[in-house]
């Protein structure tokens, strides 16, 4: 078995055409593998980074108002009160809400908007 083959390839990193031994090979050569490498890392970085940055300038409540069903907790948050207050809501129909199951109460965002509508 001959394992001597040879593709015309070329190099994802500096785009000249070379001589592969294997149709997978993706560099000319070790120099662009790594500096290829550096590139994808470096990317990474700077990805990473921007998440980090969005995360921090995002305000848990943009989070929150963007979501269409709601926990106990996140609909506390949205009217400014307790949860026990979020409770005492959903339990006395001012906020009609779902239970799922234990601690699975889920409120529809258009309720919380409603609240507010007749007024
Ligand atoms: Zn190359």
């Amino acid at each position: 078995m001959s394992s001597k083959i040879e593709v015309q390839r070329i190099c994802q990193y500096c785009e000249q055409e070379f001589t592969a031994r294997t149709t997978v090979t993706k560099y000319c050569s070790h120099k662009c593998a790594s500096r290829a490498y550096k590139d994808r890392t470096r990317k990474k970085k700077i990805q990473k980074s921007n998440a980090e940055t969005t995360q921090i300038i995002k305000q848990p409540i943009e989070i929150v108002k963007a979501k269409e069903f709601l926990t106990v907790r996140e609909v506390a948050q949205l009217l400014n009160c307790s949860i026990r207050s979020a409770y005492y809501y959903i339990k006395s129909g001012t906020i009609s809400a779902v239970n799922l199951g234990e601690r699975m109460t889920r409120v529809k965002r258009s309720e919380i908007d409603k609240l507010f509508k007749d007024n």
